[in-house]
């Protein structure tokens, strides 16, 4: 290790301070149990510098740390979890922002909430569910012959089968830790998921419920996405011995959807950040990692770390803000300056009870129109009172972009009464949480790729640039874009870091 500048001790500021008072007020007002971490704000000298508290940068520290490594990890925010997140609601109770539900094969991010005493519930998932389709609306059971897919015309369902069953076995070609390298990569990569449905998903209906997926997990539309990333997210929906298929991506029983956080899923990396006490940074944003010799600045908002190495862990598009001192090579950049982020909003309605429950349905819909075209029972698991969870997605949340918190109530509340019946339009109160606003996501889920990235640039996503490592969801083989891919990134990082000290 080369030797760092020297660091001045440590000591408190206001600016820490606030962070440490803010995160206890949060943790307090979300009902969580762990002591909220201690933020000191100082400059450090350490092993690894981690850029972002999210689950991929935390997970990494925690690593990190247990391989005998000093770590700082530096988070934008007031609080950790980036895009996870608690939200209190007016009731005392509390909502899901961001990531909130984990399914099979989602592993690591299930023995790391295991490790920390964070319980699972399965979503509920009791009744039917809603199709809505030409303002028609039509409840349908899910343990019948199709499943969770909704039941549009013969035809259309046919059709859709057939797509489903070609779509798993064209991502069953695609190596997970390489899509670029799958036989047919060239093509795949220079086609829209878009154009590929057009010739596949002949029948209206079929082309409809791929949309609707492909909305659903993307939050982007098929126009925007390359066939080959689509097929590769397909791919890492599975684990190292079970392959990914579509399905495992949409459905709630048996899929991604299929179990929640008690406590909601804040209180992993809540928990986590506890762990690692005034290793973690709150409000310090990262501005620029600057090399000097063998060693880096990474420099923060009032907080510069002295470090042999760098976990980047943050969506690659925002990792692109941070000016990097020699200059990143150029696929490196361009790689990120090519993969955006969805478009995405949820929009939460509380009400007195769960009063769909009462009408046989399990609140999930699939809806052709409207502002949420896909919602889920969001409830507390004692059911103590409702919430009804909606995604805005893709172009219809950039329809809403300039629009106000109560334009977007009412076009939200106009839908879910459409789907539930007069008694939505009065919640006892609303929440909508806009990634795209949000300036340390700028989006979500997930950045993704369009066509010819994938190709182009696609062995920049891992490749370290000297001692600088890269770590976030979008860096996994298996679940990317989701909560068990952020950690199975961090495991990775670490792993990869400790073996060059
Ligand atoms: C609405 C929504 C719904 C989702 N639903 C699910 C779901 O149901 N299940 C699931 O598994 N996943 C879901 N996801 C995806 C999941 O939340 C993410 O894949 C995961 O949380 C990503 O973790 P990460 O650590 O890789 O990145 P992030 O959580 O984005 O962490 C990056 C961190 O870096 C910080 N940061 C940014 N810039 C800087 C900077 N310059 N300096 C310092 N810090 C910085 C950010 O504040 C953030 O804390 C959802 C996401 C969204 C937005």
């Amino acid at each position: 290790m080369t030797a760092p500048a020297p660091a001045p001790a440590p000591r408190l500021t206001r600016r820490s301070l606030l962070g440490g008072a803010a995160a206890t007020a949060g943790a307090a007002a979300l009902g969580t149990a762990a002591a909220p971490p201690a933020f000191a704000a100082a400059d450090r000298t350490v092993d690894v510098a981690v850029v972002g508290g999210g689950l991929a940068g935390l997970t990494a520290a925690r690593d990190l740390v247990a391989g005998g490594r000093s770590v700082a990890v530096l988070e934008a925010r007031d609080r950790v979890g980036g895009r996870v997140v608690n939200l209190a609601l007016a009731n005392g109770g509390f909502t899901e922002g961001g990531g909130e539900f984990v399914g099979p094969t989602q592993d690591r991010v299930k023995a790391l909430a295991d490790s920390l005493g964070v319980a699972t519930f399965t979503t509920y998932n009791t009744g039917k569910n809603l199709l809505y389709k030409d303002g028609t609306r039509t409840p349908y059971a899910t343990d019948g012959l199709l499943g969770s897919v909704p039941p549009v015309d013969a035809a259309g369902l046919a059709n859709a089968a057939i797509v489903q069953s070609e779509l798993d076995s064209m991502a069953a070609q695609v190596p997970v830790d390489a899509p670029w390298t799958a036989a047919k990569a060239a093509e795949w990569d220079k086609q829209t998921f878009e154009s590929w449905l057009n010739a596949n998903a002949v029948v209206p209906s079929a082309k409809f419920l791929l949309d609707v997926a492909c909305t659903s997990i993307f939050s982007a539309q098929p126009r925007e996405l390359s066939l080959l990333y689509v097929l590769f997210y397909i791919a890492a929906a599975g684990n190292e011995s079970t392959p990914g298929t579509l399905e495992r991506l949409t459905d709630t029983a048996g899929g991604a959807q299929e179990s929640r956080f008690v406590g909601g899923s804040q209180q992993v990396p809540l928990k986590l950040a506890a762990t690692l006490g005034d290793r973690v940074v709150l409000n310090a944003p990262v501005r620029s990692v600057t090399r000097s010799g063998g060693s880096y600045s990474v420099a923060a908002d009032g907080v510069t770390v002295h470090a042999s190495r760098v976990v980047v862990a943050l969506p690659p598009p925002l990792a692109a803000r941070i000016a990097f001192d020699p200059l990143l090579p150029a696929a490196r950049d361009q790689l990120a300056q090519r993969l955006p982020m969805g478009s995405i909003g949820k929009a939460i309605a509380v009400y007195d009870t769960p009063f769909w429950r009462a009408d046989g349905l399990n609140g999930q819909v699939v809806s052709d129109s409207g502002a949420v075209r896909s919602t889920f029972d969001n409830s507390p698991p004692d059911g103590s009172y409702g919430a009804l969870m909606g995604f805005i997605e893709a172009d219809e949340m950039r329809a809403y972009d300039a629009a106000s918190v109560a334009d977007i109530k009412a076009a939200v509340l106009k839908d879910y009464v459409n789907y539930f019946g007069s008694r939505a339009a009065s919640p006892t109160s609303f929440v909508v949480q806009r990634w795209d606003d949000e300036g340390f996501s700028r989006g979500g889920p997930v950045a993704f790729a369009p066509p010819g990235v994938l190709t182009a640039y696609g062995p920049a996503l891992r490749a370290p640039v000297d001692g600088i490592h890269w770590a976030g969801t979008e860096t996994s083989t298996y679940w990317n874009g989701f909560m068990d891919g952020a950690v199975r990134s961090g495991e990775r990082v670490a792993k990869e870091v400790l073996a060059t000290l």
